[in-house]
């Protein structure tokens, strides 16, 4: 039995680590109450501001060019999709990310106080593909394939075949469900092709991250377009209207940066059956190879129904590539040793 001198001392250990509890559940409950309310206050301007921009621009344009009329239609959608990423979805995902996570192990902190070399790529990255630049070079890269309209083959089909497969009776919001399920499938398809020994080299790229941040999902090589094809051209045929088409990409792009996010959650049964979950996509990222990789779906009822669902992780998993990157903000030698080993790869192969 201690001594009674030692009994108050371990009792009042206990009190000050109570209170030191306390104080910290009370700071924490704090901050994400600033961060609930900035947010709301922050979507609340933003919304009417959206509103204004929109009673002063016009959806359609349309411009007489040497007798010819140029119409620009849906301008209200294209720039809802593409503002909407930048000034809410991204906001929104670093703002819940630390609503779950604390600023310590957000990525907020982790690309603006203490970025790793790693992360400094998917900041390089991040502002080269907003600037345009990525989408640029793919199109170089690829010489120009990523540039044929999944609608003008739609409309192709459509002259000459006479078929035409539409979904718009249907109510927009469950236009978007069922094209995020198509959009999925197909997704899921193209990321397992990306995982074959002819794609890795170019889809490595998005793999030697090696530390999770929200916007490393921006991180893809631009030369890396089989998606283009195994997903936006089916999705054409299929019917997706542009405007269903840009919501799809909305909801695809959000999911982006939440599964990439250092949100330590497997999300229970939502994230096992409906959407794919931040420890999920970093069981798909995993260093370790002497197990096969799985979890190539953003909806995860694909990985289930073909074989490729494994289970669970943690944030503490290691994830990353064998093959060394240089990382850092400086991207260009590694997009080019990618890109060429893509080339030299695949014609070796093929010559063999
Ligand atoms: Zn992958
Ligand atoms: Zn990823």
């Amino acid at each position: 039995m201690p001594p009674p001198g030692e009994l108050q001392a371990t009792a009042s250990d206990v009190g000050l680590r109570s209170w030191a509890r306390t104080r910290r559940d009370a700071r924490r409950w704090r901050e994400r109450t600033i961060i609930v309310v900035a947010l709301a206050l922050y979507a609340g301007l933003l919304a009417l501001a959206w509103q204004v921009a929109f009673k002063l621009l016009p959806d359609t344009l349309t411009w007489h060019v040497a007798g010819h009329a140029l119409r620009l239609a849906n301008i209200h959608d294209r720039i809802a999709g593409n503002a909407l990423v930048m000034l809410f979805l991204l906001p929104a995902a670093l703002w819940l990310e630390c609503l779950f996570v604390g600023w310590r192990g957000s990525s907020l902190r982790h690309m603006f106080v203490v970025p790793s070399a790693s992360i400094r790529t998917d900041i390089a990255f991040f502002l080269l593909s907003q600037a345009h630049f990525i989408d640029i070079a793919g199109k170089l890269m690829m010489l120009g394939a990523s540039m044929i309209s999944s609608f003008l083959i739609r409309d192709w089909l459509r002259a000459s075949f006479g078929f035409e497969i539409s979904a718009a009776g249907l109510p927009l919001p469950l236009q978007i469900a069922l094209y995020f399920a198509i959009y999925s499938f197909f997704d899921y398809w193209t990321h397992r092709v990306d995982h074959t020994r002819y794609f890795w080299p170019l889809h490595r790229y998005h793999h030697a991250a090696q530390d999770f941040c929200v916007i490393n999902a921006n991180r893809e090589h631009p030369a890396a377009i089989v998606s283009l094809f195994l997903i936006n051209l089916p999705m054409a045929t299929l019917g997706a209207t542009p405007a269903v088409m840009i919501y799809v990409n909305v909801t695809v792009t959000a999911l982006g940066f939440i599964i990439h996010s250092r949100i330590n959650s497997d999300f229970g049964w939502f994230g096992r059956y409906v959407l794919q979950s931040p420890t999920h996509h970093r069981l798909h990222h995993k260093l370790d190879m002497s197990h096969p990789t799985g979890h190539f779906g953003m909806a995860p009822i694909w990985d289930h129904l073909f074989g490729t669902w494994y289970g669970d992780a943690d944030q503490s998993l290691v994830i990353g590539v064998e093959t060394p990157y240089r990382h850092g903000f400086w991207v260009g030698a590694d997009l080019v040793r990618d890109y060429w080993d893509f080339w030299t790869g695949f014609f070796r192969r093929r010559a063999s």
